[in-house]
C-alpha cells in the first residue's frame, strides 16, 4: 500500500511567484496534483472553467459552504475562494501529492484542520519588486494593483506561521528550493510506515 502523498499549501502575495513556481514545481514532480478552486470572481481573459477555477456565482458558493464542501474557504479581494475537500482527500490517500496555491486565511485553516500539510510562503525580494511583476503580468487594473500592493506588508506578518520562507529573487534559485523542501519532506520516516514495513519484510526474507 502507497503512503499518503503530501498536502503542499503556497501561500505569499499576489505577484509573488507563486503560480509560476508551482508550475515549474509539478513539472519536476509528476506525481502533484492541482486543486482546483471555486471562486465568485469573474474569469480573467484566457481563463477556463475547470482549469484555472470552478467558476460560480454566490448562492451556489454558499450552498457548498452549507453541505460542508469546502476543506477551507475565504472572501479575498471581495470574492470567495475555496477548495473542494473530496478533492484533495481522495488524491493524498491515493498517494499523489496535491498542491493548494490559496490565500494566508486559507492555509490557517487548513493548518487547524490538517496539521501534516507542508505549508510554504513565497516572499518577493522587495515591494518595488512586486510592484514591477504585477505590473509586467498585465492581469490587473491600476486601482487593482494598488490594493494588492497595500495588502502585501500586512501578509508579511504571517510568514512565521508557515513552515518554510522561500525569497522568489532569482526564478532558478527559488524553484531549487522549493525543490529541496518537498524532496525532504518526502523523506520523512513518519511519512513513510508503508514503505518502512515493506524495506523491513524485504531485509527479513533475505
Ligand atoms: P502569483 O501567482 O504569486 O500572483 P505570478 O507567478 O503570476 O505570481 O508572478 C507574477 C509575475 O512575476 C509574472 O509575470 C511572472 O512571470 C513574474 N515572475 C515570477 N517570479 C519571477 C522572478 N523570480 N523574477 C522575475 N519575474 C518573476
Ligand atoms: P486570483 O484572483 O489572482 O486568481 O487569486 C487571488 C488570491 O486568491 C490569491 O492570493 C490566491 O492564493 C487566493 N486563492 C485562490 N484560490 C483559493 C482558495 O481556494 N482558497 C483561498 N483561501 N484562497 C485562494
Amino acid at each position: 500500500m502507497k503512503d499518503k502523498g503530501l498536502l503542499l499549501v503556497v501561500s505569499g502575495p499576489s505577484g509573488a511567484g507563486k503560480g509560476t513556481i508551482c508550475d515549474a514545481l509539478r513539472h519536476k514532480f509528476p506525481q502533484i496534483r492541482y486543486s482546483v478552486s471555486m471562486t465568485t470572481r469573474p474569469p480573467r481573459e484566457g481563463e477556463r472553467d475547470g482549469i484555472n477555477y470552478f467558476f460560480a456565482d454566490n448562492a451556489h458558493f454558499k450552498e457548498l459552504i452549507k453541505e460542508d464542501a469546502f476543506l477551507e474557504y475565504a472572501d479575498v479581494y471581495g470574492h470567495y475562494y475555496g477548495t473542494p475537500k473530496k478533492y484533495v482527500f481522495d488524491r493524498l490517500e491515493a498517494g499523489n501529492h496535491v498542491m493548494l496555491e490559496i490565500d494566508i486565511q486559507g492555509a490557517m485553516q487548513v493548518r487547524e484542520k490538517y496539521a501534516e500539510g507542508v505549508f510554504i510562503f513565497i516572499v518577493p525580494p522587495s515591494l518595488d519588486v512586486l510592484s514591477k511583476r504585477l505590473h509586467k503580468r498585465h492581469t490587473d487594473t491600476e486601482e487593482v494593483i494598488a490594493g494588492r500592493l497595500a495588502k502585501a506588508s500586512a501578509e508579511l506578518e504571517w510568514i512565521s506561521r508557515y513552515d518554510y520562507v522561500i525569497v522568489n529573487d532569482d526564478l532558478d534559485a527559488a524553484i531549487n528550493k522549493a525543490v529541496a523542501v518537498i524532496s525532504a519532506e518526502e523523506c520523512k520516516s513518519w511519512r513513510n510506515e508503508n514503505l518502512i514495513a515493506s524495506i523491513k519484510k524485504m531485509y527479513e526474507i533475505k
